[in-house]
């Protein structure tokens, strides 16, 4: 059994080996993709001298010794440019975000003046350039503003927009059909007979890979009987990854695994010594990647979250995804040891110098409740004691931190 560690070592380099493919997409889609090519202004930034308040565009030198009283011959709004100079003892009325009119070489902010009939009392002098965005101060024609592989973050929208990016060149994001598997399973809508679970984990990986922003192509569910599960799995394959949960295990209904080996799928590593989790799956079929996903709830969310969405970004042009561990002092709840590594549900939150983080009450691997309050996985390495009150330990954050 592998490690964690080697589990996503080998799970990277699997998924790097997948060719990747770029597709264009507009604009406010390619946000939280990789960028397949590098994005080049086509314009200055600000594209000219702007002002950054409302007042008068005036001559720096005729306001030394203010107050000094200009005469005004225009004004310039945003939108249009300006038509009038600005000459000694003149100034021109200017608002936020217009071309400052030539001559003028300072912006005095309205509240710092007085006009009447025409004529500006300005109360202050200015250094020259005084509230003036310089043309290009920010970003010069022909400037790259985001190199390929870069990550598309919300922040980085109006900078590409404003570069002339109205659609960008992005790798592919994969098409994961998701497959659960269990003769238990009904619907959430309805109320289980004895001996049924609700199917709680296409709701959850449905959501997971929402929140990555990857689409999904549900494909239901099957009991589990191997001719069905055979004919869901081959119609899976038809996607770029193929997600089965449940059936992964070594009870006499798990025939996961054997169906993959049977419909020519070439197995990368089944189970690791993590946990929850153990029996995680991955395998390849060409160029098609196949996870088995142990079906106790706390594991498909742990295995998603530790391993398959990492293959999943990675897959999605962002090779420099790693699942993200901080320090943290422990501050309690219910550790204990084991021969694997662990990641135990936990709670992060801000503290003196390191977060804290606590674990949740939880019973295992089938505990949604105890997962429910989670937003962090705490990781305790196998064969070591369980954390004790004050210890420095690794959380893995999940979801929004707050
Ligand atoms: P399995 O991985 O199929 O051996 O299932 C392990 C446990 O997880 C069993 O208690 C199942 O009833 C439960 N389980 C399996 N699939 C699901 C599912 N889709 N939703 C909720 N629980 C599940
Ligand atoms: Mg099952």
């Amino acid at each position: 059994m592998i490690s964690y560690d080697e589990a996503l070592t080998v799970a990277f380099r699997t998924a790097t080996s997948v060719p990747r493919r770029a597709v264009s997409v507009p604009l406010l889609e390619a946000r939280g993709r990789v960028l397949a090519r590098e994005i080049v202004s086509d314009i200055d930034m600000p594209p000219f001298n702007r002002a950054a308040m409302d007042g008068y565009a005036v001559r720096a030198e005729d306001i030394v010794s203010a107050p000094a009283e200009l005469d005004v011959t225009g004004t310039v709004s945003a939108g249009t440019m300006p038509t009038v100079n600005v000459g000694p003892g003149q100034a021109a009325r200017i608002m936020t975000g217009a071309p400052v009119p030539s001559g003028a070489d300072s912006v005095v902010g309205v509240e710092d003046t007085e006009c009447r009939n025409e004529r500006v009392t300005v109360k202050v002098s200015l250094p020259v350039g005084k509230n003036i965005a310089p043309q290009g101060e920010d970003v010069r024609k022909g400037d790259v503003v985001a190199v390929a592989d870069t990550l598309i973050r919300t922040a980085m929208l109006g900078l590409l927009g404003a570069a002339g990016a109205a659609s960008v060149d992005v790798y592919r994001h994969p098409e994961v059909a998701v497959l659960t598997t269990g003769t238990e399973l009904v619907d959430i809508s309805q109320r289980p007979a004895p001996g049924q679970i609700r199917n709680t984990n296409i709701l959850t990986l449905r959501a997971l890979l929402a929140d990555t922003g990857i689409k999904c192509r549900e494909l239901g569910g099957v009991p589990d009987d191997i001719e069905k599960l055979r004919k869901a799995v081959r119609k899976g394959l038809g996607s770029d990854v193929l997600m089965v949960s449940g059936g992964v295990s070594r009870g006499d209904y798990d025939f996961v695994p054997r169906v993959f080996e049977e419909e020519g799928v070439t197995k990368i590593f089944h189970k690791v010594a993590m946990r929850p989790g153990k029996p995680l799956f991955l395998g390849r079929k060409g160029d098609k990647l196949v996870f088995g996903i142990p079906g106790n709830p706390v594991s498909t969310f742990v295995s998603f979250e530790m391993l398959v969405k990492p293959v999943l970004l990675t897959l999605s042009g962002d090779s420099r995804h790693r699942p993200s561990f901080i320090k943290a002092t422990f501050t309690g709840g219910r550790a204990r040891g084991s021969s694997r590594e662990q990641m135990l549900p936990g709670i992060l939150s801000a503290g003196d110098g390191l977060p804290h983080a606590k674990t949740t009450e939880w019973h295992g691997s089938g505990d949604m409740r105890g997962l429910s309050q989670a937003n962090c996985f705490i990781r305790v390495p196998g064969g070591t004691n369980p954390p004790a009150d004050g210890d420095i330990v690794e959380a893995h954050p999940f979801g929004a931190f707050r």
